[in-house]
């Protein structure tokens, strides 16, 4: 039957561009960012379903349905309309949806490193002020760790810029995993890093560091068939900010004094900054 073959060819076109649609509009991510234009596109798949839904059950149903494609019909109409607002809908969503990506893709260039994935100084300068308004109001310390590879720099007359760009990347790795979630980490200088902890004191970011350090130094960092041995010492320093250390620069600087106490005292270590974070 004539009819029957070309409602089974529309039906067919309506669910494979309704599932062109999923595919486009699914991605990491969706769930947590709300991006419109993927709504958009799964609003359009939605109806083309439903619109197939409602032909399907117009065929099973109403006796009375003329199936004949010359014959004006309301279920001829209603495909129609549907189909053509989804044609519009979709390209509102497709552009919406590009332009969010291109969007949110430039602002993660902004603030994030390209090697490490850390976020970068920008972002660091962007949301310090933010940590230290939440420690100054709860009345909680602050603690830093400044993180610095051991003689990077013989990794990379070693074994290479790539072995020593692979050795940055995992080292990054393996100290985002000691962190918590609330915890901030950027990727300082070169080969340094610095970790924000909110509410933590000064025998907390010890332990913290020292498991840290301990992390990196207990397996060696593979790249291509070698294994690269790697060690970091850390600088760590704590306070209120307001109160004294005071400011956010005094307490960055005396996790890196910290960090040098460290280098001179044999590296592979951690050090706590020892000038008094309270008001004795
Ligand atoms: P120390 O134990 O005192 O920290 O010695 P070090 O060699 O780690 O310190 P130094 O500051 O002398 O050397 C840092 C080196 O890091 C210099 C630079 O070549 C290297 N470096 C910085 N950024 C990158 C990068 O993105 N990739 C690679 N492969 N190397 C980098
Ligand atoms: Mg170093
Ligand atoms: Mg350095």
């Amino acid at each position: 039957h004539d009819d029957l073959l070309r409602n089974t060819l529309v039906a067919a076109t309506q669910g494979l561009m309704a599932f062109m649609l999923l595919r486009q509009a699914w991605g990491p991510g969706l769930l947590e960012r709300r991006l419109t234009g993927r709504w958009v596109l799964i609003g359009g798949a939605a109806m083309l379903f439903g619109a197939l839904v409602c032909r399907t059950l117009f065929m099973v149903l109403a006796s009375d349905w003329d199936p004949r494609y010359n014959v004006p019909s309301h279920v001829q109409a209603f495909t129609y309309f549907i189909v053509m607002a989804v044609v519009l809908i979709n390209s509102m969503g497709f552009v919406l949806m590009q332009m969010e990506r291109a969007i949110e893709q430039q602002r993660s260039l902004a603030t994030h490193d390209a090697l490490t994935g850390l976020y970068n100084r920008a972002a660091l300068q962007d949301l310090l002020p933010m940590y230290g308004a939440q420690a100054r109001r709860r009345g909680t310390p602050l603690a830093f760790l400044m993180l610095d590879i051991d003689h990077f720099k013989q990794v990379n007359d070693e074994h290479g810029h790539l072995a020593g760009d692979q050795v940055l990347k995992e080292v990054a790795n393996r100290v985002r995993h000691g962190m918590r979630q609330s915890d901030f980490l950027a990727r300082f200088g070169g080969e340094e890093f610095l970790a924000v902890l909110p509410a933590t004191d000064g025998a907390g970011a010890l332990v913290l560091a020292e498991k840290i350090r301990q992390s990196i130094e207990a397996e060696p960092v593979r790249f291509q068939e070698q294994g690269i041995a790697i060690t970091i010492s850390v600088g760590v320093s704590f306070g209120i900010p307001g109160e004294s250390p005071k400011s956010l620069e005094e307490l960055i600087a005396h996790s890196d004094q910290a960090l040098y106490a460290a280098k001179s005292g044999g590296r592979n270590c951690v050090r706590l900054n020892s000038v008094p974070s309270q008001p004795v």
